[in-house]
């Protein structure tokens, strides 16, 4: 995306409404919506660009994408934003074939079941599993007091073959995460609130489906899976212009190093080479340490209790290998989304998306994408390694999983230190922590993956729900 700056903003006297830190995907809904309800935003980001871990492009023609590659079109308000950006045209859907998730066994892909009779026909579960299934309505459910974690969750009610092949490499696609420390509370609230209110899975599915009717929401079970036809950045470049020409500022490249409350409760937000900027709202769109040093550096005891329960919170890293290939040269037909590499599995990489098969416009059918994630907290050590090793791994992986039968194309590797945010035990009571801060300071608010769900649905929700709370405050505080 071109650099969007404006000039004339060092040590400026204009006071904006809102200030948003941060400008991945959550900050840019979240300034887009506000910008949207006539206040005056401005966006501020240390990259030199907008978009966050968002980022596309193509080699050869070819898409990749070193971030989100689709999103799970969970709720309205996706089609509600992009309606107003006016790219819903641009929004690609996923073939009908990438309903097919395919999980190792033994060294072979397996389609993931995903109707009744396939779950009892398939070799990825054994027929006491399988069993297993229909005691799963008559297990009571779990005291809501008890933080549990996903693995405990899912072996209580559907065993442990199920968590090893099914749960533990879904929690791995999605978070990269250990489902032994994930707590299912804070990480799959659907999940446990099924439990809660219907008393199991199996039951909360049957008759939650006429709940989320009602309120216009899908299970990520049922949800189509979303794209654009150049890739997700459409959705973070067409953000960024459309904030800009609702006269909101996006200025990159700048690292905000501090933030105060003055005493006519105006806050004061301060970047790299003095720079500093007034508002009357602040939103911290980071991820959790960044959010933890601003918080720092308020120089308050309520606001280092906050700061430390976000330093608290674990991140997953990763690093994303995407080659390019001759179609001819991947002998597996590619018939899916891709697959996921349960732990027991003794492989080097979590899975790979079969990127190009998911969305048209992709490749040409001569060619073909994959995108392989390596690391996660299972093995925090692996996607440090040089670009040599991750292409090595890779390759050694796909061959034997997809039956590689030449060199790539091309390799991109995008590395992500500090990736996903862990919602491990106690996370809703850390989140707790750090909104106890806005009673201490009024004008203040969070939007970020670290709260409220990663996938991109959730934060598009998130940043939709934290402009309306901005948009009132802004309201009730602006001076004529
Ligand atoms: C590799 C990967 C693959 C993923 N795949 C999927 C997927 O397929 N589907 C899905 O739904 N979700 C996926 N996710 C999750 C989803 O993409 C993220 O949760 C979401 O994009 C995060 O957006 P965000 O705005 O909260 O954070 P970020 O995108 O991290 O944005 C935060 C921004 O804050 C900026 N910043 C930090 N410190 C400062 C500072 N001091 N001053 C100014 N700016 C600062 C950063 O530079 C960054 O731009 C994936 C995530 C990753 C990393």
């Amino acid at each position: 995306m071109d650099e969007i700056k404006t000039a004339g903003t060092t040590n400026n006297e204009a006071v904006d409404d809102v200030i948003v830190i941060g400008a991945g995907v959550s900050g840019l809904v979240t300034a887009f919506r506000l910008a949207e309800k006539g206040c005056r935003v401005r966006v501020l980001e240390a990259a030199p660009r907008a978009g966050g871990v968002i980022a596309s492009g193509r080699i050869d023609g070819m898409l990749w994408e070193s971030g989100p590659n689709s999103g799970m079109d969970t709720t309205p308000l996706i089609n509600d934003l992009l309606d107003a950006l006016g790219i819903r045209e641009q929004r690609a859907d996923a073939r009908k074939i990438a309903d097919r998730r395919f999980i190792v066994r033994g060294g072979q892909l397996i389609p993931l079941p995903m109707s009744g009779p396939a779950f009892f026909s398939t070799p990825l579960f054994s027929t006491g599993t399988k069993l297993g299934l229909l005691r799963e309505p008559f297990i009571a459910r779990s005291s809501p007091e008890i933080d549990e974690s996903v693995a405990a969750f899912v072996r209580r009610r559907l065993g442990t073959e199920f968590l090893d092949y099914a749960i533990q490499p879904f929690v791995s696609g999605i978070f990269a995460g250990d489902p032994e420390q994930l707590s299912v509370q804070a990480a799959f609230p659907k999940l446990f609130a099924l439990e809660q209110r219907y008393g199991g899975m199996i039951r909360g599915m049957i008759f939650g489906a006429r709940e989320r009717k009602r309120q216009r929401e899908k299970s990520k079970n049922n949800a189509k899976s979303f794209s654009f036809n150049n890739g997700m950045q459409t959705l973070t470049d067409t953000l960024a212009h459309s904030i800009v020409a609702a006269n909101g500022i996006i200025e990159t490249g700048i690292r905000i190093t501090s933030i105060a409350n003055n005493v006519e409760g105006r806050w004061e937000v301060r970047g790299g080479e003095g720079k500093i900027y007034r508002a009357h709202s602040v939103v911290l769109s980071t991820p959790a340490d960044a959010a933890a040093t601003l918080l720092a550096s308020l120089k308050a005891p309520w606001a280092d209790d906050a700061a430390q329960a976000l330093r608290d919170i674990p991140y997953a890293p990763l690093s994303i290998v995407i080659s390019g290939w001759r179609r001819e040269a991947v002998t597996h037909p590619l018939d899916g989304f891709g697959f996921l590499v349960p732990s027991r599995e003794n492989a080097h990489i979590l899975g790979a998306l079969f990127s190009s098969s998911m969305f048209e416009h992709r490749a040409d059918e001569k060619h073909a994408v994959l995108t392989t994630m390596i690391g996660g907290m299972l093995q925090p050590e692996l996607p440090k390694r040089d670009d040599n090793a991750l292409q090595e791994m890779v390759e050694r992986d796909l061959t034997s999983l997809v039956g590689i039968r030449e060199k790539p194309l091309w390799t991109k590797i995008s590395r992500h230190q500090r990736a996903i945010p862990q919602y491990t035990f106690g996370h809703l009571k850390r989140v707790h922590r750090v909104d106890a801060v806005r009673s201490h300071a009024p004008g203040l608010f969070f939007c970020a993956n670290w709260r409220g769900g990663i996938s991109l649905g959730d934060c598009i929700k998130n940043g939709h729900l934290t402009a309306d709370e901005v948009g009132a405050f802004v309201t009730s505080h602006r001076t004529p």
